[in-house]
């Protein structure tokens, strides 16, 4: 299929994409709770034409997944969008402003809802003319960290006979119309901590008959640093940061306890093992020294993103044609995390980024914020995006 072809049917749906998108972030649900959500890509999917619409993941329902079979033998490939909004209560007085509250589309992925949705309606309509079958997975929970949606739907078969995945995330810190690519490392993997030191509380005029759980915190904190600092290699990347770090309310008091929280990121897997190692050692040796207890808990949240290099470059040279050489550049790795990389584990994969920030129409803020709003120009691009790659993902060879 021709890329300008595909680029005009894009452009003909901005109208439509845009009041769509609109109405989405006008009615935002948080992870594991897009019901409506859900009902509402598969009755847009029905309307299509789609058969055998499947709603649910696990037990939950949320979640769809819809084929569209092409006229041609070939390969299953597919295409991922997170559908889920954020804890938190939007800003600001736009039009189609947050009517939940407490739950905004502060991420984009009422965006990706909608370019995904106009991808299976542009593709559906050319479908005698693909080389193979996609598949439409729109993912529940992307935000939830320790129970998020995409091992979920890889458990429950998501990728059986499926030889190709790609995923897309709008980009407030990019201009909008250019993408952003990479191969290799993308995004950093995150794990999740929680430390409490028990020590022994007592009168703050006479620590000799306690022990201080909150030096012991201070010094662990500093040390924890260490490990980046002197056991990684400096050619490689890591951090470690607190989140959060509760100890005693009272001046002339040393509690019995304080409790700390944080996470670290890193993109290879044997530093992640080696960041975890050493921060069990860190919190066992701090305690031990200064004769509290520790008690450990380390939740292993999202592996790092990692990109197909073939897969990359096919991603690369199709942007080029949609939106012009000189609006395609490489992506920064980032420290951030995307559980994206639960379908990478299990089939090649690319992951990249669409620019939607614009100054004057205020869609520069950063993501997760109050204010976060997308620019609704740049979703016929998007489409054009997926279409063109998922039609060049079909055809090579
Ligand atoms: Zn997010
Ligand atoms: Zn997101």
């Amino acid at each position: 299929m021709d890329v300008t072809q595909i680029k005009d049917m894009a452009r003909k749906m901005a109208a439509g994409a845009t009041e769509m998108r609109r109405f989405l972030h006008a009615r935002p649900e948080v992870s594991w709770q897009e019901v409506e959500t859900s009902r509402f890509i598969a009755s847009k999917l029905e309307e299509i034409g789609f058969k055998d619409v499947k709603i649910g993941t696990d037990g939950k329902p949320v979640g769809v997944v819809a084929d569209l079979k092409g006229k041609k033998d070939g390969p299953l490939i597919a295409l991922r969008s997170d559908i889920d909004a954020l804890s938190l209560t939007e800003e600001g007085d736009l039009p189609y402003k947050s009517q939940s509250g407490g739950a905004a589309h502060a991420c984009g992925h009422d965006g990706h809802i909608t370019m995904l949705l106009h991808t299976a309606k542009l593709l559906y309509s050319i479908k005698d003319e693909l080389a193979g079958s996609v598949r439409f997975i729109f993912q529940p929970a992307e935000e939830k960290g320790d129970r998020s949606g995409a091992p979920a739907m890889v458990r429950e078969g998501v990728l059986d006979g499926v030889s190709a995945i790609a995923g897309m995330h709008l980009w407030a810190h990019v201009s909008s119309g250019k993408v952003q690519w990479r191969a290799g490392p993308v995004m950093a993997s995150v794990d999740g901590w929680k430390v409490k030191f028990t020590g022994k509380g007592g009168h703050g005029a006479m620590p000799q008959n306690a022990v201080d759980p909150t030096v012991t915190s201070a010094n662990f904190i500093l040390a924890l640093q260490t490990i980046v600092s002197r056991e990684i290699n400096p050619l490689e990347t890591g951090v470690i940061s607190v989140g959060k770090l509760v100890s005693g309310d009272v001046i002339n008091i040393i509690p019995e306890s304080a409790e700390m929280i944080g996470n670290i990121r890193t993109f290879n897997p044997d530093v992640r093992d080696k960041m975890e190692a050493g921060f069990r050692r860190v919190a066992d040796g701090i305690a031990a020294t200064y004769r509290c207890g520790a008690e450990i808990e380390y939740t292993t949240l999202y592996p790092p993103v990692i990109n197909d290099r073939a897969l990359a470059e096919l991603l690369r040279d199709t942007a080029v044609q949609v939106v012009g050489e000189d609006n395609v550049e490489e992506s920064p790795m980032l420290m951030t995390s995307e559980d994206f990389s639960f379908y990478q584990k299990k089939v090649p994969g690319v992951f990249f980024f669409l620019g939607s920030g614009d100054e004057a129409k205020g869609t520069t803020v950063p993501h997760h914020s109050p204010r976060f709003n997308i620019d609704d120009d740049v979703l016929p691009t998007g489409i054009a995006l997926m279409s063109s790659f998922a039609c060049a993902a079909l055809e090579r060879r």
